[in-house]
C-alpha cells in the first residue's frame, strides 16, 4: 500500500500551481487568500495541512490565482425559448472551464411536439435539448482537471416525463449528466396508496395519457438497471426553503447535495470527523473550532471568490448559503468501535452532525452581529435568529478531497477495507485500510496468534477482502470485529437509508450518498427504498444495484 503516492499523483495533476511543489504550498496559498486576518491565516492553514478540514477542490485549485473561481456548485435556469436556452449552455460552459458543476431543470421547456409559434414547426422537447448539453459538456476539458458533470431535473408533472427517464436507458449515452426525477407529495401519496391505474399527466397537444404506473415502472426500471434516474422530493425540499420569499426550488447541484435558487452558487468544505478522535476518544472541543473556522472560511470565499456570470454573484451574495459538510465518517465510527449500521451508530452520527449545525449557527450569528444579516434575511424563515447565512451544512460526495484526506467519503460506509487504486498514469497501488490492519492485527493477537502464523493469518484475511470486499463470511473471525468491520455491500440498503436520515435531521441543505443493493435485489426493493426515503424525510435518494452498469468507478478487486 501507498496511499502518499497516490495522494501525491493527485496533487499534481489537480491542485498545484505554478512554482508550487508540496500540498503546504497549496494551503498556504489558500489560506493567504481567504483570510481576513493573521490568526484565521494561520488557523484556516492549520486545519487544511493536518487534514481536519477541506475546500471543495476549485477552492483548491484556484484559491489565489488569477482564476479565482472557487464554488463546486451552480444551478442555471432554462427558459421556454432559443436563446435563453442557448445562453443556458453558453452559461454552463464557463462554469465547467473554472472547475464548477452545474444543474438545471428542464421542466419550463415546453412538451415535445407542442407548437412553435414564430416558424410553424413543432418543439423537440427537454431531452433533446439535454442531449445538446451533454455535447456542449464534451467540449469543455475544463484545463484537463475534472470532467464537466451537471445534474438533469424533470419535473414528474411534465408531458416528456416518460422519454426523459429512459433517455439514459443506452449506457454511456448523455454521460456528463446524472438525471433526476423532481416527485412531489402528491404523486407519491397515489404511488403509496397503488393508484397506479390513475392518469397522471395528458399531452397538452397530443392528448397522449400518462398513468400513475407507467411513470413510477419506469423509475423503479430505470435504477434496477443502471441506478438512475435519481429521485428528488419537491414538497421536501421546500418545506426547507430557507428563503421562500425568493421562490421555490426546483433545481440541485450535480450531485444533489445543494438544493439552490436558479443563479446560486454554493462553495462546499468538509470536516474530516477521522481526524477529531484523539488517543481513541472523540474531541469534541476540537470539532467545535473547526466547525466555527469553516464558517469563517466559507463565509470569506463568498466575497474573494470572481463568479463566472453577474446574475450568479447577485443570487449568491442575496442568500450567502454556504456548504459546510463532513467526511471520514465511517472511519471515526470504526476508531471508536461502533457499527455503522447499528442504533449506536446513528446516536452518534445524529449528536455529531446536531452539534455541527448548531455551532455553525452561532457562528453565523456571530458574522451577523459585525458583518449584518444576508440581505434577503427578511425574507427567510430566520424569524429567531440573525445569521449572515441563509443555509450552512450539507454532506457533500467529497469524492477527491477524501482522497486527499486519506479518509473515508462523506457520511458514505468503507466500500472495500483493501482494494487496487490505478492512478492517471495507470500504475496501480494495493491499499488496505490502516485503521482495519491495525484492529485485525490486536484482533487476531489476542486470539493468540502470534509471529509468523499470525502474518500469514493477516495477509490470508487481507486478501478475502481485497478478492470479495468482505469478511462477513470468515466465520473464524469473531463476531464482534465482523460485525465492526462491514462495508458498503454488507449493510443493509435499509440501514443506508436510515444513516442518511439521520444526518438529513440536521443539515440545512441535502445530502450526497449512494444507497447500494446487492445485485440480487428485486425491483420491490427499490420501489421500498424510493417510498422509506420519502417517509424518512430525505430530500433525494440515489439507488445503485451492484453490478448493474458495466463500468463502475471503484470496483472489487481491480479497480480504476
Ligand atoms: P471534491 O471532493 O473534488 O471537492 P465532491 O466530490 O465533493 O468534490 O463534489 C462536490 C460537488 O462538486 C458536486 O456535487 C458537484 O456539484 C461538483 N463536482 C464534482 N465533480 C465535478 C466535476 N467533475 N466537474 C464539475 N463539478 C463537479
Amino acid at each position: 500500500m501507498n496511499t502518499s503516492t497516490i495522494t501525491d499523483n493527485i496533487l499534481s495533476a489537480r491542485y498545484l500551481r505554478k512554482g508550487e511543489k508540496t500540498f503546504e504550498d497549496i494551503c498556504h496559498r489558500v489560506a493567504s487568500a481567504l483570510a481576513s486576518d493573521e490568526k484565521d491565516r494561520e488557523l484556516f492553514y492549520e486545519a487544511m495541512t493536518s487534514l481536519r478540514f477541506l475546500p471543495n477542490s476549485p477552492t483548491l485549485m484556484n484559491a489565489g490565482t488569477e482564476i479565482g473561481q472557487l464554488s463546486a456548485c451552480f444551478t442555471l435556469p432554462v427558459p421556454d425559448s432559443i436563446p435563453g436556452i442557448f445562453d443556458a449552455m453558453k452559461q454552463g460552459a464557463v462554469i465547467h472551464k473554472t472547475g464548477g458543476g452545474t444543474g438545471y431543470n428542464f421542466s419550463h421547456i415546453r412538451a415535445e411536439g407542442s407548437p412553435v409559434r414564430s416558424t410553424d414547426g413543432v418543439a423537440s422537447g427537454p431531452v433533446s435539448f439535454m442531449k445538446a448539453f451533454n455535447a456542449a459538456t464534451d467540449v469543455i476539458k475544463q484545463g484537463g482537471r475534472r470532467r464537466g458533470a451537471n445534474m438533469g431535473i424533470l419535473n414528474v408533472w411534465h408531458p416528456d416525463i416518460l422519454s426523459f427517464i429512459t433517455s439514459k436507458k443506452e449506457e454511456g449515452s448523455i454521460s456528463n449528466f446524472n438525471i433526476s426525477v423532481m416527485v412531489n407529495d402528491e404523486f407519491m401519496t397515489l404511488v403509496r396508496d397503488r393508484k397506479f391505474d390513475e392518469i397522471w399527466i395528458k399531452h397538452p397537444v397530443t392528448g397522449v395519457k400518462v398513468t400513475v404506473g407507467e411513470i413510477w415502472n419506469g423509475i423503479v426500471d430505470g435504477i434496477w438497471k443502471n441506478g438512475e434516474p435519481g429521485v428528488l422530493f419537491y414538497d421536501e425540499i421546500n418545506r426547507h426553503n430557507p428563503t421562500p420569499g425568493l421562490g421555490d426550488i426546483d433545481i440541485t447541484n450535480p450531485c444533489g447535495e445543494q438544493p439552490l435558487l436558479p443563479f446560486e452558487s454554493c462553495v462546499l468544505g468538509s470536516i474530516n470527523l477521522a481526524a477529531c478522535i484523539n488517543e481513541g476518544k472523540f474531541d469534541e472541543e476540537l470539532l467545535d473550532d473547526t466547525v466555527r473556522m469553516a464558517v469563517r472560511f466559507l463565509n470569506n470565499v463568498i466575497d474573494a471568490n470572481v463568479y463566472p456570470i453577474p446574475e450568479i454573484e447577485e443570487a449568491t451574495k442575496k442568500t450567502r448559503k454556504i456548504g459546510l459538510g463532513v467526511m471520514g465518517v465511517h472511519d471515526a465510527l470504526l476508531m471508536l468501535k461502533i457499527p455503522y449500521d447499528s442504533p449506536g451508530g446513528r446516536k452518534w452520527c445524529g449528536e455529531i452532525m446536531h452539534r455541527i449545525t448548531e455551532t455553525a449557527v452561532e457562528e453565523s450569528q456571530l458574522l451577523a452581529e459585525k458583518l449584518g444579516t444576508f440581505p434577503e434575511w427578511e425574507k427567510s424563515t430566520w424569524k429567531e435568529r440573525k445569521v449572515r447565512n441563509a443555509a450552512m451544512t450539507t454532506v457533500a460526495p467529497t469524492g477527491t478531497i477524501s482522497l486527499l484526506a486519506g479518509c473515508s467519503s462523506g457520511i458514505e460506509p468503507v466500500f472495500s477495507f483493501a482494494y487496487t487504486r490505478m492512478n492517471t498514469v495507470g500504475k496501480t497501488f494495493f491499499i488496505v485500510s490502516p485503521v482495519f490492519k491495525e484492529a485485525l492485527h490486536s484482533t487476531l493477537s489476542e486470539k493468540g496468534h502470534s509471529g509468523d502464523e499470525l502474518k500469514k493469518r493477516e495477509e490470508e484475511v487481507i486478501a478475502h477482502v481485497h478478492d470479495t470486499g468482505s469478511i462477513q463470511d470468515l466465520e473464524w473471525l469473531p463476531a464482534d470485529f465482523r460485525s465492526l468491520f462491514k462495508t458498503a455491500l454488507d449493510i443493509s440498503y435499509r440501514d443506508h437509508i436510515e444513516m442518511q436520515a439521520v444526518f438529513q435531521k440536521y443539515v440545512h441543505a441535502s445530502i450526497s450518498k449512494t444507497i447500494n443493493m446487492p445485485n440480487s435485489a428485486e425491483r420491490k426493493d427499490c420501489e421500498e427504498a424510493l417510498l422509506a426515503a420519502w417517509t424518512l424525510g430525505l430530500k433525494g435518494i440515489t439507488i445503485y444495484r451492484t453490478g448493474s452498469r458495466d463500468s463502475v468507478v471503484l470496483s472489487l478487486g481491480n479497480s480504476e
